[in-house]
């Protein structure tokens, strides 16, 4: 599974944290809004349904499914 991030419109509300916690981690930023990273860079396909709700329920649209 492959995640497409784009920290431009990141603004570390967490949500996707919230959903799928073993998929992403909000880190703090000092220079601007906390941002999202990958805990593993390729996760396992049953964590795909997690997956799929945090990027339906960011409300920046930071994040999409590439495959
Ligand atoms: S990816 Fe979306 S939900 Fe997650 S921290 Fe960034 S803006 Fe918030």
């Amino acid at each position: 599974m492959r995640i497409r991030i784009d920290l431009a419109l990141c603004q570390g509300h967490g949500v996707c944290q919230d959903e799928a916690p073993e998929v992403f981690r909000v880190v703090e930023n000092a220079e601007g809004y906390d941002h999202v990273e990958l805990v593993v860079a390729d996760p396992d396909e049953s964590l795909r349904p997690k997956v799929e709700r945090a990027v339906r329920f960011c409300p920046n649209r930071t994040l999409s499914l590439e495959g």
